[in-house]
């Protein structure tokens, strides 16, 4: 799904040094961990999956930061490790990484528990995910594999304690300084040092990110995102390079904030022009994405699921079959649309420069 970058080297206008890392998170998955020397600190942006490879990769890394400045860096002396959000690709390297070293482990409070509690969380998400794809209408066979994998995913984690939340911090830790995004993530979060973003997967260079249910998990959802989108422009004024957590540095924000909407909205009109009839979840998601296997079969239903959570929300859908509903919750939801679609997540202002 992704293009790797290979390992490089950033400066920022404050001097502070910045070193790319890349890893395989899953097979053919690569993820970022950015290595910062500002100062006397020594910090880990985000910290790969946790899986054999990419806890490799976090030591491969260190190795070739330590020849390029010439001295000796080891993970334990890692002052800090900061999560830019909640996700396994970002945050599972945290039970190795902790193992080795005392650095101080920060994160955005709504996040502290998938990392703290996670075992826990686990079973509760699970839950209410086996409740949303039955109404999805995925039979029972598929769901039961779905969730298998879900869980799979996430098993190389287990708990581990929060030292502090950027709201304890006043958003603000040393020389960096943090913007909540919830959206792609409750806990997502951008941390600014001097000239440069760190962004997690708010906005990436070549895909729309990922999007699920607000109602799986409270602050995921795409009224969240579009908020977060239109704050982040404001907040990253003055900014050089936006580094995420896959693909390429992005250099025009606003473009790409623009490219995402107009990807979105595609989306949203696709299915209001589908649900002219009444259909499933599931159905909705055949008819976006076509035949999909495995981990990503589940990745397409939670991103329709946002935009029909959004279209409800915003009372362009209706649900009609609410009488087996009130007789059963085992039932597969029909939703139909109520109206045209007439508003546009592009604002005003954005269509103009998109003419321009
Ligand atoms: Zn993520
Ligand atoms: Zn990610």
């Amino acid at each position: 799904m992704n293009k790797p970058q290979g390992f490089q080297k950033f400066v920022t206008s404050g001097g502070s040094l910045i070193f790319r890392i890349t890893l395989e998170a899953f097979p053919r998955f690569w993820v970022y961990a950015y290595l910062v020397q500002s100062g006397e600190n020594l910090v880990l942006i985000d910290t790969g999956s946790g899986s054999e490879l990419s806890n490799n990769g976090i030591l491969e890394g260190f190795t070739r930061v330590s020849a390029e400045i010439g001295e000796e860096i080891r993970v334990e002396d890692l002052t800090h490790i900061l999560l830019t959000h909640g996700h396994i690709d970002h945050m599972g390297g945290l039970v190795f990484l902790k193992e080795k070293s005392h650095a101080l482990v920060g994160v955005h409070e709504l996040d502290v528990q998938t990392i703290s509690h996670h075992e826990e969380r686990l079973s509760l998400i699970s839950l209410r995910l086996n409740q949303y794809l039955c109404e999805a209408g995925i039979p029972e066979d598929d769901r039961s594999q779905m969730l298998q994998l879900y869980k799979f995913t996430k098993a190389f984690f287990h708990s581990v304690p929060v030292d502090f939340t950027y709201e304890q911090s006043d958003m603000q830790c040393g020389p960096f300084s943090m913007l909540h995004l919830p959206g792609h993530c409750p806990g997502q979060v951008a941390i600014r040092l001097d000239d440069y973003i760190f962004c997690g997967d708010h906005v990436l260079s070549d895909i729309t990110p990922h999007q699920s249910p607000e109602r799986l998990i409270p602050y995921l959802g795409l009224g969240h995102y579009l908020e977060s989108l239109e704050k982040f422009n404001t907040w990253a004024d003055g900014y050089k390079i936006i580094l995420s957590g896959h693909d390429l540095p992005i250099e025009d924000l606003a473009e790409r904030s623009i490219a995402i909407r107009k990807a979105i909205n595609t989306r949203l009109d696709q299915c209001m022009d589908f649900l002219c009839e009444p259909h499933s979840l599931s159905d909705l998601t055949s008819h976006l994405y076509g035949k999909v296997a495995g981990y990503n079969a589940l990745l397409v239903l939670e991103k329709t699921g946002a935009y029909v959570e959004y279209l409800y929300q915003h009372g362009l859908l209706e649900i009609t079959n609410v009488d087996e509903l009130e007789e059963t919750n085992q039932i597969t939801l029909q939703y139909r649309r109520v109206i045209e679609r007439t508003n546009s997540v592009i604002s005003p202002k954005e269509k103009t420069n998109v003419l321009i």
